[in-house]
This record gives structure tokens, sequence and C-alpha cells, in this order.
């Protein structure tokens, strides 16, 4: 059973943050999103393609469905039709393969470009000096079927704060540093999504404007999580 208030404290924080609140439901059944979107929830996250389209099929056609989790080239064409949001753009051929296929369906489709922050090197996404490398030859200028509206970043799963934080200010220095250099032209650029449901409060504090908070409003989910760094 999905938690209401906490839902709803999240909510409330979210909006005097101006951040928006993403609602992670991976692995939850679309009764529990259905008690959430009931509540008044919209914005609702999954990290699997198939997923994402099932839920999509069976749930209210207002919401609004972010893909955060690893994406797969030859899986794209299943989520261009209706995705609001793919946070997790962590390379350009995955771009130039969003941008064909959103052209298909007649959209500009926005994403975020993502910066590996974490400690751990299994998590994804561009390093600084990589994206640096593809703005400085405008590598994504040519796709006008997708619209980069900013940043996405994982923090590691770590119990030290003071590493999430410095993780998480961090990057909030390189979106403001691109934000005033090579996305000047482009006001389109303003999402920082960083936070999840061990972290929110710290990326809130950090600048984040976006936070993708799961278990702690749906509750654990039953697959195994990373190991914690002890750093
Ligand atoms: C699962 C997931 C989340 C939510 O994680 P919780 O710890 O359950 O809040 C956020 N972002 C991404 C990319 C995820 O895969």
């Amino acid at each position: 059973m999905a938690n209401i208030s906490v839902l709803q404290d999240i909510t409330k924080l979210a909006k005097e943050k101006n951040a928006v609140l993403v609602a992670i439901s991976k692995t939850k059944p679309v009764e529990e999103i259905r008690e959430v979107y009931d509540a008044g929830q919209r914005a609702f996250g999954e990290n699997k393609v198939q997923e994402l389209v099932q839920k999509y099929e069976e749930l209210p056609k207002d919401i609004e469905w972010h893909m955060v989790g690893n994406l797969q080239t030859n899986k794209v064409k299943y989520i261009a039709p209706f995705i609001h949001l793919i946070h997790s753009v962590d390379s350009l051929k995955l771009a130039i393969e969003i941008n064909k296929q959103a052209a298909k369906n007649g959209r500009v489709i926005d994403v975020l470009l993502e910066i590996h922050i974490a400690a751990e090197t299994n998590k994804s996404g561009f390093s600084e000096e990589e994206l640096i490398d593809h703005l400085d030859i405008k590598a994504f200028d040519s796709l006008k079927n997708i619209r980069i509206v900013g940043l996405m970043g994982m923090a590691t799963n770590t119990k030290s704060q003071v590493l999430i934080k410095n993780e998480f200010s961090g990057l909030k220095s390189f979106f403001d540093e691109i934000s005033k250099t090579y996305f000047k032209q482009n006001p389109g650029f303003r999402i920082l999504s960083m936070g999840m449901s061990g972290d929110y409060l710290i990326a809130l504090e950090e600048g984040s404007n976006m936070i993708r908070v799961g278990s702690a409003i749906f509750g654990e989910r039953e697959i195994k999580k990373n190991p914690t760094i002890p750093i």
C-alpha cells in the first residue's frame, strides 16, 4: 500500500522548493499507482520500457510518464509516442535514436543528460568532461526533435551525507555553469533532476528542482539494492 501521508508531505515540501516530484513506481502494481494518482500525483517514473508501456496502457492518460532508467536504443521506439521526459540520456547514440523516433511520431521529446557523479562505477552517465567535449562540437545541435531541458544525476549509495552533499553541489555548479555558457540561448534548459528517497532532502538543499522518489512513497521494493559504499 502506498503511503499517502508521506506523499503529501513530500509534495508540500517540493512545492515550497519549486521542485517537481516524480513518483517512481517501478515494480509496483497499477492498483498502487492508482492510489497515488487518486491522491493527486500526476508525474510517475519507471526504469524499464516494457513495464512503462504496460502501465501507460492501463492507467489514465493524463499521467506524465518519466523514463529514469538505463534505456537501450532498440527500445526507444516503444516509449517515443507518449513519454513526457527521458532522464537518462547517457550517450550521443541514444540522443540520436530518441531524435529519430520522436521525428517518426511528429514529436519533440524532452530529455535530460545524465551526468555520472557517484563513486560507483556501475552507474551510467556522461562525465562532465565528456559532455563538454560533445557540447564543444555542437553534437546535439542538429537533433531538432529532442529538447535538452536539463541534467540528471544519482549520488553514491552511501551513509555519508557529506559525500552526497558534495556530489549534488558539484552537479549544481556544473548545471549553472553550462546554463550560462553552452545553453545560454536556451531558456528551456532549466531542470536539475537529483534526489531519491534516501537523499531528496539534501538534493533540495543543494538546488535540485526535480526529485525522483520511489520507496519512501510506495514502500521498499523486493529486489536487492546495490551495496552501500562505506565512505
Ligand atoms: C529507483 C530509482 C529512483 C527512486 O529510488 P528510491 O530510492 O526508491 O526513491 C530514482 N531514480 C532512479 C534513476 C531510479 O532508478
